[in-house]
């Protein structure tokens, strides 16, 4: 297999495929593409330290040292606009291609952007990737007031640092619940009221 494998995504799915191919004796070309500019990080500190600490730095996956101590091609910056799957080859957004033996797809989610007027305005954000957070943490250390849509864990998190960093935090939720897909009314309450106790 002369072009080996490609992973296009290098959230913690694409990284520890790289990973699991070296650690099960795969010894041909790996090629990890990311759309992002970053060494590839650790997103649960993003809605939570990261955003109320100028200071915080991104934490990392795996050192620089994993990636070519495992002869694994790491190439940020690098958008795939589309898969030739009988050609074996991804084409690159700005040109260029890119072939491939294999191909590994861990492009991760992205959240829902609310189709209504005003949600492209600045200082309307969401929060997925690293560079996301950055904006989040540099408008938040200049606003007053925040208002969160979600009151999910992500929300939350983020509702709960910025009250702590001083903001006046507001979450909308749809629904009469908290963390509705995700934890027993019992404690979605226990949490909601803990919030409230704090003047979120
Ligand atoms: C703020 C935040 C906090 C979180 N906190 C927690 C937590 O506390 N606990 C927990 O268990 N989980 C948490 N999660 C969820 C967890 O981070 C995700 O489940 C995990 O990131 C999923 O990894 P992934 O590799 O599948 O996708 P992702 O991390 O989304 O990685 C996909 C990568 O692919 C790139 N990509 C997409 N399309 C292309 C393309 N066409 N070309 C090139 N690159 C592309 C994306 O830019 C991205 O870098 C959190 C998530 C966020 C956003």
């Amino acid at each position: 297999m002369k072009n080996g494998v490609v992973i296009v995504g290098a959230g913690h799915a694409g990284v520890q495929a790289a990973a699991s191919l070296r650690e099960d004796g795969y010894d041909g070309p790996v090629i990890l593409v990311s759309d992002e500019n970053e060494l590839p990080y650790h997103k649960p500190p993003l809605s939570k330290t990261f955003i109320k600490d100028q200071e915080a730095k991104p934490q990392p996956l795996r050192g620089e040292a994993f990636y070519t101590g495992s002869t694994i091609d790491y190439r940020p910056g690098i958008r795939i606009d589309r898969i030739d799957a009988g050609g074996r080859r991804l084409e690159i957004s700005g040109g260029g291609v890119l072939a491939f033996d294999r191909l590994i797809l861990a492009t991760g989610s992205r959240p829902r952007i609310l189709p209504l007027p005003g949600s492209d305005f600045s200082g309307v954000v969401s929060l997925r990737s690293l560079a996301d957070a950055r904006l989040i943490r540099e408008l938040s250390a200049q606003s007053e007031d925040v208002v969160i849509l979600g009151g999910g864990f992500i929300g939350l998190e983020i509702a709960a640092t910025l009250k702590a960093a001083g903001r006046k935090v507001t979450v909308v939720e749809a629904v009469d619940r908290l963390l509705g897909r995700a934890v027993a009314p019992v404690i979605a309450s226990h949490v909601r009221q803990r919030l409230e106790a704090t003047g979120v």
